[in-house]
């Protein structure tokens, strides 16, 4: 059963129990319905209080189900809170743990309401494209006042309880009380309120300003501007001003009906679809279908993190904030010196900016023990290493690790490039050895390629992903290869960048149509930052292993002229002085326009116009075919972690759900027309524009991806 009935005395207590989070799946609903309807005929039944747990109310709609038909089955969530609504018995809702979306529709229902310091109480459903569709635009202002309400749902922010419990006028909790004590509370008040008639139903009161002054219609236009400016590329938000709007303005009824209509209007943009992609992908994501079951991950109480440069401080920073100890070793004093005032730097502008309290300060850096000394390792239950990346360093280091680490110690490489298969093979443990690839910067990507070597065991697998998660990353598997699943596909992504100027792009078009798609930064403005001889470095390796490879070969005339981008004032843009203090501007340079030129004449390319589309078409297909590829080497074990990689690590728009998403989105057929369009041109790459045979086959059979 997904909702248990019980009583105390004459109370009758429904306690939500659908792990792990009390979603309103079809089966809950018909539970709670029954439970309602049985405490409501028992004359033995003087009042009800609906329960969670001490962790969760209510997380709300089901997910999984929220595409298919079993939503649209009654009782619909809407139905059961209407029926909760019209209960002859007061319903109190006690609310001890986290209440989201549905969770708090659901409790906006009931008569009244008791919650824990602490929960939090939350309608994100903006955050998946959507609005509340079960009477939360309406009831929420009607309990809140308008304009908290309203934050609240264009927002989709949790906001903690005893904070709206201070709202003045608020009927959106009766009472506030310790969280262990929810329950007893909702009882004792439904005990107090079982022979109060009327019964208060939020359905009733009028949605009202704080203030009495403002005018509904000049803070309604206000608002929609604000929203509009904020959330340029996404309908939801906008949609819930003007269905809060309805709350004041019409019936309870009208409202609802308007709420309804919206809903199922949201439902099927391309915006929202993307967004619950996106949503449910990420909860795939790390999900490992070929574990053994039974695999149990191992201990990690210590870790250990070799080389304190850019990515190692970052990668311990991770580490101290999930409370693990960690031993940082470098070669010289003066780079563990930088490293660690580097990695106190990052922690001290978090004090700053109030993201973190002094003695949480002093408690990470108490946890960091910075060496010179690699027997420090030798207690380290998981060892990442950091060092340059050179496969003969790498050597060196794990040949040196396979002697101190303990037994059943995890050996990991940060590598960005490098086999880790080969790797593995250093040491005589390749079952405890993976790849952990971090972005940069490491303390703050979200991204965590987990990488498994052909010898990798289940257990490890399995203990990454769970580090993974103490940390709050976001994890992907992916197979070994060069570049694994994010940088493989990206090399393509700028191949084709390059492509473009050569045929007669220039960067900043190139840059402003790849943000009008929606990235933060197009893939000139990118190198810039990162550095261009980074990707130069692959490129000369590149040219080795692989002669026959095409790519412009502007990106290395720029590299030989010094312009590697914002560290040396000069890139495919000028970094110049900028009028805030201490901050650049990038301007179109006239040193690149000439060079571009003369690469031109070089290649005897008279220059065309490109449009917009083409741009976009090419870079978003480049990732596609990539991808493609690596779903069909098994480098990838599902398109949507492709989709996630993109998302959490690479800046793509979220609410188009990841390139794989976006192919699903424009259809197939018609990618691999395009694809077949790009093989033609004689400046691109004909062999790489030919379709993946996996691509080709499910544009064939009309399917996706996804
Ligand atoms: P870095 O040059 O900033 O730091 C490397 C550090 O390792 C240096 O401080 C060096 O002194 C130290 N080191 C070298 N050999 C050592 C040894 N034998 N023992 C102890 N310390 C040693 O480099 P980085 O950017 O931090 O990159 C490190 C690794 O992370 C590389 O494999 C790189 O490919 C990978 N990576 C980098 C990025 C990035 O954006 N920088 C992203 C993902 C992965």
């Amino acid at each position: 059963m997904t909702a248990h009935l019980s009583r105390r005395d004459r109370i009758a207590v429904i306690t939500l129990d659908h792990p792990p989070v009390n979603g309103l799946s079809l089966a809950t609903r018909r539970a709670v319905a029954a439970a309602i309807e049985a405490a409501d005929d028992n004359p033995g039944v003087d009042a009800i209080v609906l329960a969670g747990n001490a962790q969760i109310f209510c997380a709300g709609a089901d997910m999984t189900e929220l595409d298919g038909p079993k939503v649209l089955v009654e009782p619909r969530l809407i139905s059961l809170i209407n029926r909760i609504e019209g209960c002859s018995k007061p319903v109190v809702a006690a609310i001890a743990g986290t209440c989201m979306g549905g969770g708090l529709e659901l409790a906006l229902g009931c008569h009244h309401r008791v919650a824990g310091r602490g929960v939090k109480v939350a309608l994100p459903e903006v955050k998946i494209g959507l609005l509340p569709g079960a009477g939360g635009t309406q009831r929420l202002p009607r309990a809140l006042g308008v304009e908290p309400a309203l934050n609240m749902i264009v927002s989709g922010e949790p906001v903690a309880a005893e904070r709206l419990a201070q709202v003045p006028g608020q009927r959106l909790f009766d009472r506030v009380v310790d969280a262990a004590e929810v329950l007893d509370a909702a009882i004792a008040l439904a005990a107090e309120q079982a022979a109060v008639r009327p019964l208060p139903r939020l359905r009733d009161l009028k949605a009202t300003f704080a203030s009495a002054a403002v005018s509904p219609d000049a803070y309604f236009r206000f608002a929609r501007n604000t929203v509009a400016a904020m959330s340029r590329h996404m309908p939801a938000p906008v949609r819930c001003v003007d269905a809060v709007e309805q709350a004041v303005k019409a019936t309870f009824d009208a409202g609802m009906t308007f709420e309804g209509e919206t809903f199922l209007a949201l439902m099927l943009t391309p915006e929202s679809r993307a967004l619950r992609h996106a949503f449910l992908a990420e909860r795939a994501a790390g999900k490992v279908a070929d574990l053994p079951e039974g695999t149990q991950p191992r201990n990690v109480r210590q870790v250990g993190v070799i080389g304190a440069g850019t990515m190692g401080t970052g990668i311990a920073l991770n580490f101290l904030a999930a409370g693990l100890p960690v031993v940082l070793v470098e070669q010289t004093q003066d780079a563990l010196d930088k490293g660690v005032a580097a990695l106190r730097g990052v922690l001290e502008g978090q004090l700053k900016k109030g993201k973190l309290k002094p003695d949480a300060l002093e408690a990470r850096l108490a946890l960091l023990q910075p060496t010179l000394d690699w027997q420090a390792l030798a207690g380290a239950d998981l060892v990442i290493e950091a060092v340059f990346e050179d496969l003969a360093v790498k050597r060196q280091v794990f040949e040196r690790l396979d002697g101190i680490a303990q037994p059943g110690a995890i050996l990991a490489s940060n590598t960005s490039t490098l086999d880790i298969d080969a790797i593995a093979q250093f040491t005589r443990r390749p079952q405890d050895v993976l790849g952990l690839h971090f972005f940069s910067p490491a303390h703050v990507m979200k991204l965590l390629e987990v990488v498994r070597g052909r010898a990798t065991a289940p257990d490890v697998l399995l203990t990454a992903l769970r580090v993974g998660k103490r940390m709050r990353k976001t994890c992907v598997v992916s197979g070994v290869c060069d570049g694994f699943i994010g940088n493989r596909m990206v090399e393509h992504y700028f191949r084709q960048a390059g492509f473009l100027i050569d045929e007669g792009a220039t960067p900043q078009q190139v840059d402003r149509a790849m943000e009008r798609f929606g990235f933060a930064m197009g893939p000139f403005a990118v190198s810039d930052l990162a550095g261009n001889d980074i990707g130069w470095a692959i490129r000369k390796r590149r040219a080795v292993e692989q002669p026959t490879l095409r790519y412009s070969t502007l990106a290395d005339t720029l590299c030989e002229a010094g312009r590697f981008g914002q560290k040396t004032g000069a890139g495919w843009y000028d970094h110049v002085a900028g009028s805030k203090p201490g901050r650049t501007e990038a301007r179109p340079s006239p040193v690149v326009a000439q060079m571009i030129e003369s690469h031109r004449q070089k290649l005897g390319i008279t220059p065309r116009r490109i449009a917009d589309d083409e741009i976009v078409g090419r870079l978003v297909g480049a990732l596609v075919n990539e991808g493609a590829r690596l779903l069909e080497e098994g480098i990838a074990a599902r398109a949507s972690d492709i989709d996630i990689v993109y998302l959490t690590g690479y800046g793509f728009p979220a609410w188009r759900g990841g390139p794989m998403c976006w192919a699903d989105t424009q259809g197939l057929f018609n990618i691999v027309q395009a694809m077949k369009r790009y093989a033609r041109n004689p400046h691109d790459d004909a062999t790489f524009w030919q379709p993946a045979p996996l691509l080709a086959r499910l544009a064939d059979e009309g399917r996706t991806f996804n």
